[in-house]
């Protein structure tokens, strides 16, 4: 919807209801409006992704003349399978509440070293012993090496996959050649 400041990205809401006059003249809509996360009261935070809203409790009239353009909003898990993220895409993962600035839910899933939520824009990888997912940075690795790995696993992963790769050894003489694989790539 046209922002009444132009300088602004347009505002996103959802439409509740429309409603016109007896001729059909004077078209409103009752909105719910969704929340960029610079227009929360923390701010942008480092998880938070470009294409994210919040879904407020902040309820509004409005001409129907302000609509530009419809988009999508997709919940967090259909957003992060996209094949392609278009300029109507955005994704919703929180309620916000306007007068208190809370969240729903307050709490998330945290990922890596950094203990953050994750953020879609970011690469991560994922570590094949316990399944977290870590960027690049926080395992001193560039963007460009991490796509080019074939495995990770991750520093605690690791030792302890070699001490489970030593104890195998031990017990069996047939090596596990798939692990040796992962284990020479690595
Ligand atoms: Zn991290
Ligand atoms: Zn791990």
């Amino acid at each position: 919807m046209r922002p009444a400041d132009q300088s602004k990205p347009q505002y996103v809401s959802r439409i509740e209801r429309i409603e016109a006059d007896a001729r059909g003249g004077n078209v409103k809509v009752h909105v719910r409006w969704y929340y960029r996360p610079e227009e929360s009261t923390g701010g942008r935070r480092q998880f938070h992704g470009s294409k994210e809203l919040f879904l407020s409790d902040h309820y509004d009239v409005q001409s129907a003349d302000t609509i530009e353009g419809k988009c999508t909003v997709h919940s967090f898990k259909s957003y992060t399978k996209l094949d392609a993220v278009g300029n109507d895409d955005f994704f919703c993962r929180f309620e916000y509440n306007s007068s208190t600035g809370a969240f729903n839910p307050d709490r998330v899933a945290v990922y890596c070293k950094c203990e953050m939520p994750y953020n879609p824009d970011d690469l991560m990888v994922q570590c094949e012993g316990c399944s977290d997912w870590f960027h690049p940075a926080c395992i001193e690795m560039t963007a460009e090496e991490a796509k080019r790995l074939d495995h990770f696993f991750c520093e605690s992963c690791s030792s302890e996959g070699q001490k489970k790769l030593q104890n195998s050894h031990a017990a069996s003489r047939h090596s596990d050649t798939k692990v040796d694989t992962k284990r020479r790539r690595r």
